[in-house]
């Protein structure tokens, strides 16, 4: 007789084709089935207890089976589940939106729902094409982008991504995009060159191209997928100042970043931006529920606003968008972030990480150690003093997450990064706990050669 988890594990491998993973390597091991969590903890279904290293792929805020979180969406699945926004409104969604709005960079007046940051984007970018369409200004629709970026994987956000290994295979379904260098401080000597070889490259582009570009679509900060590589300060704020002058709108992808991840409520804020697109997602409703916004200007809105007749209608819409109870629960993870002062605690939090993190600096194969608020990236090379990669086949990411596995912490490699983004909620104890797990999977997998 077969006992409850060989099943589980059997239909698992029968059903369900997993994300972002090679079905014949998922296939050849026992899989982690997670069956409940608690705070910032998840158990599988034997019971095995691990830390959330990765807030369950960046979403996670207040912990799991939040009871706050949970009675909004009790109290809110009493009244309804679900109602549309085309034509009509819903409680939650107007006072999700006047919360949005109060908390977002200044500027932001209008919140259009979606339900994952992919379509956020979709949104944004339609947004903007025809915004400057509606202006009388046909001429202006290409994007703008930076190297490695990552907006999701529908086929406009693939469209203004970057990385190769998920996006080449695509190229012929795409509309092309214009790639500006991300500065990478580690690689291109220091963060003023690194800040300079990127800016340059969009002054020139602007300079020579802007009557035919439509915005410029940055993640604020932190480019999260690529690595979790960090912005030299002054950088953000230059290119949006350099989209002003040339009249290109310019699009914050704050899916990742948003809602106190990196120390501040939005990274934007971190340099006093105010994009005129800003799209919102992961954290949202506290990693509960999938629900995503789309910001915008007056200066934007007002493009649209106009006579039927116009044809100016920006005709687009989900069937979820507006969720209530996505929407309840974003508005009381929203509550519960001032309640708790949880944005100001991440600065606090993040000091102690980085402290604790400090020690690892020196061992032999951790080439940089990146940081902001509570995203973590930690690039493991094999030759610290040539920056030399370890060659992708030798999986040295995957290695060391599956060791964290085993010590009892859950995260998830991008390349050779290994990326660490706890629950903002996380205690002191426990943020030293999960990076000392953090720091022995390194060690035992680069120095040990633990797994090869
Ligand atoms: C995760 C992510 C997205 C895509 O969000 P989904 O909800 O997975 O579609 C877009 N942009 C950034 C910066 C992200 O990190």
């Amino acid at each position: 007789m077969a006992t409850r988890s060989e099943q589980l594990a059997a239909a698992d491998q029968s059903y369900v084709w997993h994300p972002f993973t090679q079905m014949k390597d998922y296939n050849r091991v026992d899989p982690l089935i997670i069956e409940r969590g608690e705070g910032v903890m998840l158990y599988d279904i034997h019971g095995r207890a691990y830390y959330d290293g990765f807030s369950s792929v960046w979403l996670n805020v207040h912990g799991h089976r939040v009871p706050e979180l949970n009675q909004a969406i009790t109290d809110q699945l009493a009244l309804v589940a679900h109602s549309t926004l085309l034509g009509m409104a819903n409680v939650p969604a107007i006072e999700l939106a006047e919360k949005l709005i109060e908390i977002a960079p200044k500027g932001l007046k209008k919140v259009f729902y979606s339900d994952s940051g992919a379509t956020g984007v979709e949104i944004a970018l339609k947004m903007a094409f025809q915004y400057w369409h509606n202006k009388g200004m046909r001429g202006k629709t290409s994007f703008v982008t930076m190297n490695q970026a990552y907006h999701g994987d529908t086929i406009g956000a693939v469209s203004v991504g970057a990385i190769p290994l998920y996006h080449e295979v695509f190229r012929p379904m795409l509309f092309p995009s214009h790639v500006i260098p991300y500065p990478d401080a580690y690689r291109q000597g220091g963060p003023e060159a690194a800040a300079e070889a990127a800016l340059s490259g969009l002054r020139l582009l602007l300079e020579t191209r802007a009557e035919s570009i439509a915005a410029l679509i940055v993640e604020p900060i932190v480019q999260g997928a690529s690595g979790i590589m960090v912005m030299p300060h002054g950088c953000l704020s230059e290119m949006a100042a350099l989209c002003r002058k040339h009249d290109v709108l310019f699009i914050a992808d704050e899916v990742a970043t948003g809602f106190g991840r990196t120390g501040a409520m939005f990274a934007c804020d971190l340099e006093e931006v105010t994009p005129d697109l800003m799209v919102v997602g992961k954290g949202l409703t506290g990693g509960y529920l999938p629900l995503a916004a789309t910001l915008a200007t007056d200066e934007v809105y007002g493009a649209f606003y106009a006579d039927y007749e116009e044809r100016k209608t920006f005709f687009h819409g989900h069937s979820y968008t507006g969720n209530p109870l996505g929407c309840a629960v974003a508005l009381r993870s929203l509550q519960l972030m001032e309640e708790r002062n949880l944005v100001e605690g991440v600065k606090v939090k993040a000091n102690l990480v980085e402290q604790r993190l400090g020690p690892l600096a020196d061992r032999r194969h951790v080439g940089d150690i990146r940081q902001k608020g509570l995203m973590v990236g930690i690039e493991l090379v094999r030759d610290k003093v040539s920056c030399e990669p370890y060659d992708w086949k030798e999986r040295i990411g995957v290695r060391v997450c599956l060791r964290a596995r085993e010590l009892g912490m859950l995260t998830r490699p991008l390349g050779n990064v290994v990326v660490f983004i706890p629950p903002l909620s996380s205690t002191e104890a426990e943020l030293a706990s999960m990076v000392d797990i953090l720091s022995e999977a390194i060690i035992s997998v680069t120095e040990q050669g633990w797994g090869a």
